[in-house]
């Protein structure tokens, strides 16, 4: 089989990997350029965007900021899974949270603005310390600013005043202090069939992801109920096939949707390791109609983003239960070069290996790993 994805980054590079065993061959697409590639050795194809979309058996993205006009082309062949409407809930917050209020699922208190003078309202409404999110092409952070005392509002809507707020509004969050992050990261095929893999707790430095364990510990029936609810009332109001993620706030015992990602997630690396199937495989599984994987997670495993540095020694390689994927990138600031997953046998056992790792890497690239061995080794 043929599967084409939009984007040609390492989430492509990984479901390519994944790809090779099945017999699925995996080709990309540079979705500014709108060449195919091969998304492992990034060598330019002979085969026209056209010819691709038309050879393809199923199409599917790596990620949700594709340009409109390509979205509708690759639609319009009836081969896009998930489907537009899921890609597009993913890229706009504005539909996002439009989906959200429309299924009842609890989420963070916002409003949107289309002019930075709605600012003196939303700051009334939700107090002073406020996230304000581009409703497009934000990711890892970008496209946000922070709002934490009334004094910097004059000089934010400075700065905010440069955006086109009519073509691009901002979604104004009130600031939460959540008590963690989770996400959970599942599967659902064409027949409806749903596999979930376990909650992982994440960690974030910055707006980006730094680290995720899973199983995340202390998870309760109810809190893993309440999030599957979740994620079967919006794959389910979405047609959706292949993986989606739903992050999530913990406060108490509630679990608010922070955002949704309608492609395989940064925050299920771990599962190359940790489960019996990992997501980019159970992705390619489900938009190519095959029988989906065993989500099953014997041990727990933590996912380590390797950000913005190179400079470390493959003797790390040398500690029991590390795994390194690396993207193939040239480094840049705050860019993802990588990741390790570390699996241990217990949470305790795992917290040592983060510790015995952290000595071999940079500190001012790694700043969570110390604090999260030691909460993992206190479990
Ligand atoms: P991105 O698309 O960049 O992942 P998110 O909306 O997930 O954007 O924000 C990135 C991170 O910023 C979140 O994982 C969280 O750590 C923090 N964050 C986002 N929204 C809020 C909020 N309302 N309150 C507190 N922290 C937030
Ligand atoms: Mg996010």
């Amino acid at each position: 089989m043929n599967i084409l994805i939009l984007g040609s980054g390492q989430l492509a590079r990984m479901m390519a990997l994944a790809g090779y065993p099945l017999g699925l061959r995996v080709a990309a697409v540079d979705v500014n350029a709108r060449y195919v590639l091969d998304p492992l050795t990034k060598i330019l194809s002979e085969t026209s965007l056209a010819q691709a979309l038309q050879e393809a058996d199923a199409i599917s993205v790596e990620f949700e900021h594709i340009p409109q006009d390509l979205l509708e082309q690759v639609n319009a062949t009836g081969k896009l899974m998930p489907s537009m409407e899921s890609i597009m809930a993913g890229a706009d917050r504005v539909k996002e949270k439009k989906l959200l209020s429309g299924l009842n699922i609890a989420n963070c208190p916002y409003k949107i603005i289309t002019d930075v003078n709605q600012l003196d309202a939303a700051v009334a409404e939700l107090g002073e310390q406020l996230i304000i999110k581009a409703s497009r092409d934000g990711y890892d952070g970008y496209g946000q600013w922070r709002l934490s005392s009334v004094a910097q509002l004059v000089e934010l809507k400075q700065q905010l005043s440069e955006l086109d707020l009519q073509q691009v509004p901002l979604v104004v969050e009130k600031m939460l202090s959540f008590e963690r992050e989770l996400s959970l990261v599942g599967v659902r095929d064409a027949s409806g069939e749903i596999a979930y893999y376990p909650l992982a707790e994440n960690l974030h430095h910055q707006g980006q992801l730094h680290v995720s364990v899973a199983p995340a510990p202390h998870v309760n029936d109810a809190l893993n109920q309440q999030a599957q609810d979740i994620f079967n009332k919006l794959a389910e109001k979405l047609g959706y096939i292949g993986v989606l993620a739903v992050e999530f706030f913990q406060m108490g015992d509630q679990l608010l949707v922070n955002e949704i990602a309608p492609r395989v997630h940064n925050s299920g690396h771990w599962s190359m390791q940790g489960a019996d199937t990992c997501q980019f495989e159970n992705h390619l599984r489900a938009i190519s109609d095959l029988p989906l994987g065993s989500t099953e997670v014997s041990r727990p495993t933590a996912m380590i983003n390797i950000i913005g540095c190179d400079d470390f020694s493959l003797d790390v390689l040398g500690l029991a239960g590390c795994h390194l994927h690396l993207y193939g990138k040239t480094v840049r600031l705050k860019r993802k070069m990588g990741h390790f997953n570390l699996c241990a046998e217990n949470y305790a056992e795992l917290g040592h290996v983060i510790q015995s790792l952290a000595q071999h890497l940079p500190a001012e690239n790694f700043p969570m790993l110390k604090d999260e061995a030691a909460r993992l080794m206190a479990l």
